[in-house]
């Protein structure tokens, strides 16, 4: 099937007929209708003519199984298309693409500037990592333009956000972003893991690179880890070498249970968006709740942004005990019967946790508050349970 162009006919497809049929041949081995899995790390030539006609680019073909296999080559079409982009590159785990991306991109004295609120290991990769290669992250407040434009210098190479954050589900001002981005000639990457490209579409407001941990809503089933960029064939030619030396790709195996998750991925955005959504009313309006943060409540700071850039609000929602300790958090948590206590989000199993205790148990008190993490936060991933059935779940286990 070719890839739908927006403005072109055959009109643009939606987003579930172009998740179940983009970037698959529509006759295949076996006249099977699902992608082999084909187990190889080598791939074999018929005679010496054939090794030079590929080395000479006359055709397009696997050759060793670090630089990509079959199926890797479809989810990697099927990703560019699910995103509008030109291009994806598929990677093991979504925090080898964001360090794939950035070891491609950066050299010693190359800046970047981060927005404060993003997945810890990001950060921890940039802060203490990039900067053993003398490559200087800025961290700014998140969403403050303002600090980030002043922030750039003649070294920044980039400018880095989630969006919606992880996990106070803060929403970047996409046209704001880009703006600064052009006047300044830098590149800009956007992390919209928990938006997903259901929800957002930060290619189509300029943004250079949109990665995705696909461990999440991509793959949607708590099964697989992965990871993609998707962006221009021109921008991403070097971060696909690098992977290849990186090693980071995903096995064949892994690429069909991604492959086969992201059948569903628009029906499961639905209900993820619409159980955050119904939760985080629920929780806004209950006497034990003292605040919840989701894009899709009038009282959230960024719901402007939400609504004007987003499709739904995504699964994710935090919020905080009222007048509770750490403990007597950890003890709604703890009485929740539905939810799995388990870090992560995206998949069809609800999960529940304590950011205190699950990635800031390590950090100093006031790191914690510098990163707004207080003891009374909860945040919770809605998978596709039945709404009703989580709402009861949730009410139970705050008026214990
Ligand atoms: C989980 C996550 C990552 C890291 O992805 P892995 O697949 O776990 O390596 C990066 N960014 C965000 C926003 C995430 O939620």
């Amino acid at each position: 099937m070719t890839d739908p162009t927006p403005g072109q006919s055959p009109p643009r497809l939606g987003p579930s007929t172009i998740a179940i049929h983009s970037g698959e041949s529509r006759q295949k081995l076996a006249h099977s209708i699902t992608d082999p899995i084909i187990c190889a790390s080598t791939y074999t030539f018929a005679n010496t003519q054939a090794v030079i006609d590929y080395i000479e680019q006359k055709q397009q073909r696997e050759e060793y199984g670090r630089y990509g296999n079959p199926g890797e080559d479809v989810i990697e079409k099927k990703l560019a298309a699910i995103e509008g982009g030109e291009d994806a590159v598929l990677y093991a785990s979504g925090m080898a693409a964001i360090v794939g991306l950035l070891m491609t991109k950066l050299s010693t004295g190359d800046e970047i500037i981060f927005f404060d609120e993003c997945y810890h290991r990001s950060r921890e990769f940039c802060v203490k990592h990039l900067t053993r290669y003398g490559v200087v992250t800025r961290q700014v407040k998140a969403c403050d333009y303002e600090a980030m434009a002043a922030a750039i210098t003649p070294q920044t190479k980039m400018l880095v956000s989630e969006s919606p954050t992880n996990p106070h589900l803060s929403c970047v001002d996409l046209e704001k972003f880009v703006a600064i981005a052009r006047e300044h000639q830098v590149e800009t990457l956007i992390d919209a893991t928990l938006a997903t490209p259901y929800n957002l579409r930060p290619i189509e407001y300029g943004v250079d690179y949109v990665l995705h941990s696909a461990t999440k809503y991509l793959g949607g089933h708590n099964d697989l880890l992965a990871g993609v960029i998707v962006g221009s064939a021109e921008k991403l030619d070097a971060v696909r070498n690098l992977r290849g030396i990186m090693g980071a790709i995903n096995s064949p195996h892994n690429v069909y249970l991604l492959q086969r998750g992201l059948k569903t991925f628009e029906l499961r955005m639905q209900r993820h968006n619409q159980n955050g959504q119904a939760l985080a009313e629920f929780l806004e309006n209950h006497p034990r709740v003292e605040k919840v943060y989701y894009p899709g409540l009038k009282s959230h700071s960024y719901h402007a942004e939400a609504v004007k850039y987003m499709r739904g609000f995504g699964g994710l929602v935090t919020f905080l005990v009222k007048d509770a300790d750490w403990r007597q958090t950890a003890n709604v948590v703890d009485a929740v019967q539905i939810p799995r206590i388990a870090p992560s989000l995206g998949g069809v199993e609800s999960l529940i946790e304590q950011p205190l205790v699950m990635s800031y148990y390590e950090q100093k008190p006031e790191d914690r508050q510098r990163f707004g993490i207080p003891d009374n936060m909860i945040r919770l991933a809605c998978g596709l349970e039945n709404t009703e059935d989580l709402i009861a779940d949730l009410q139970q286990a705050l008026e214990r």
